[in-house]
């Protein structure tokens, strides 16, 4: 039998790009059957939007502000590579973030001047998110020096670290902690794939147990912890994405981000593209690759992203995903008659 409760507020309003976040909250309770339906499984399915499951918490509205803190990345300072990841785009994954020339603070006030003037003014909170490059790739106390001035703002109310598994150390994985006792710390993991040849040609730069050993480590100091995986990279099968979503989903993490490929100008990927050496997805495909890849996940996992905002100036393909309300609401289609809505 399979039942299903849903959210209030189901709304795609949520297309305000990096401000605004698009998380779908499933909560599966599950509890085994009576003997006679022995095998069968009971399941309540309730669906958030993002903007909901905030609002609940912080009974008001809670708006993502992207930052640029300056960071690099070690796969594009030799440590551990030149080029970077193979989709990178210049500005590292943080197309939409502020600018490294200003302060934390100054960053988070100009996000809110920008909500005000997209939403007609506001009174909401916000989430930090660090989102340019590797947000842990610098010594600790210069770390702690920018994540303390973020959470000390007071509209600020979760801060999210968007980094590598393998810049995690100890002391910044105990900083992390330090902090999430203070306001809740949110650690995203770049992984995009597990499948090693997947991962050499994107050149991503660190095997799957360095992100199993991450993944544990924030467990054990309770991090909420999303892994962002992209759906058509070159050469993969949809039975390889799946299995990619299986593992991550059963890696002990909170949240997933299900990222379209967008093939950006100026990336090695643009220019094998180019040379016809793969083929973007079409917006169908990629609705069934989400819309199955939602329907295996298992209980308590969060989606937190369903497609991703390629740079307008410097996307490619598939240009499709430019219509974002157009792909929301094809996937709110397909996710309904999948029965997840
Ligand atoms: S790890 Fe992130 S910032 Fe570094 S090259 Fe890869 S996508 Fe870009």
């Amino acid at each position: 039998m399979l039942l299903c409760s849903f959210g209030t507020n189901t709304s795609f309003s949520v297309l305000k790009k990096n401000i605004m976040l698009i998380v779908f909250h499933f909560s599966r309770h599950r509890k085994p059957s009576v003997d006679s339906l022995q095998g069968l499984w009971y399941f309540l399915i309730t669906m958030y939007t993002v903007n909901q499951y905030l609002k609940d918490t912080y009974h008001t509205k809670v708006y993502k502000i992207a930052i640029n803190a300056g960071f690099t990345c070690p796969n594009r300072d030799g440590t551990v590579g030149t080029g970077g990841c193979i989709f990178c785009s210049g500005e590292g994954s943080g197309d939409y973030a502020g600018s490294p020339c200003k302060s934390v603070t100054d960053q988070i006030e100009e996000g809110k001047k920008q909500v005000a003037a997209k939403m007609g003014g506001t009174s909401g909170k916000y989430i930090a998110y660090f989102q340019a490059f590797t947000n842990t790739y610098a010594p600790v106390e210069k770390l702690r020096e920018l994540f303390t001035e973020a959470l000390s703002h007071p509209d600020v109310v979760i801060l999210s670290v968007a980094t590598r598994p393998d810049c995690l150390p100890e002391e910044v994985l105990d900083l992390l902690s330090e902090l999430n006792r203070i306001k809740p710390v949110w650690v995203e993991l770049g992984l995009q794939t597990i499948h090693e040849t997947t991962a050499r040609y994107i050149r991503r730069g660190y095997d799957l147990p360095v992100y199993d050993r991450a993944v544990a480590e924030l467990k054990k100091r309770n991090l909420y912890t999303i892994v962002h995986v992209i759906l058509g990279l070159p050469g993969e099968t949809d039975a390889d994405m799946f299995r990619t979503v299986d593992y991550v989903a059963s890696s002990g993490i909170r949240g997933i981000k299900l990222q379209l490929l967008h093939v950006l100008e100026g990336t090695d990927l643009a220019k094998d593209y180019k040379k016809g050496l793969f083929e973007a997805l079409s917006m169908d495909r990629y609705v069934y690759l989400v819309t199955e890849c939602i329907k295996r996940l298992p209980p308590d996992v969060t989606v937190h992203r369903m497609t991703g905002d390629g740079n307008r100036r410097t996307l490619i393909a598939p240009l499709w995903s430019l219509d974002k309300k157009r792909v929301l609401n094809t996937l709110n289609a397909s996710l309904q008659k999948a029965g997840c809505l």
